[in-house]
């Protein structure tokens, strides 16, 4: 179950970024093109920060695909997280919700779709997720005493 809510939650993401990528494709070209090119680096670096530090990456990532990607990179288990990996994720995050917003907003039915995806799939991992993951270093874990 808890790979099902990993799987079905990247999903919904991706249904987000689609969406967002649709809509500054059809507005701006230029920021489209910024947006892939941030998908693909957060695709490589938030893995690469957060990921390699998770001991759940080589036997049981929820999300699967993360874990695999990892198969790849340097092995960093042993380290706690800085400042550094979440701000970095936050940045990341926070640049690919906000960028389509500007024209998302005007779209009332693609706008709902973005945001409803968002929100399951925060809920998928908050909720089914987090409570259970072995990552303790996360400040999300439900595991952490
Ligand atoms: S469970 Fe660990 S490896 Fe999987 S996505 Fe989360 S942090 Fe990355
Ligand atoms: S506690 Fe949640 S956010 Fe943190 S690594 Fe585990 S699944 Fe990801």
């Amino acid at each position: 179950m808890k790979k099902f809510n990993g799987i079905t939650s990247l999903l919904f993401f991706a249904v987000s970024m689609l969406l967002g990528l649709y809509i500054l494709w059809a507005n701006n070209v230029n920021l489209a093109i910024l947006y892939v090119i941030l998908l693909l680096a957060a695709a490589v670096l938030i893995p690469y920060v957060y990921c390699t530090k998770c001991p759940c990456r080589k036997t049981n990532c929820a999300h699967v695909f993360p874990g695999l990607i990892t198969r790849f990179m340097p092995d960093r288990d042993s380290e706690n997280y800085t400042v550094f990996d979440w701000t970095l994720v936050m940045i990341f995050m926070g640049l690919l919700i906000v960028l389509p917003q500007f024209w998302l907003y005007e779209n009332i039915l693609l706008f709902s779709i973005f945001w409803i995806s968002s929100i399951i799939a925060g809920i998928q991992i908050l909720f089914f997720i987090c409570k259970t993951c072995d990552n303790k270093k996360c400040i999300l874990c439900g595991q952490r005493s």
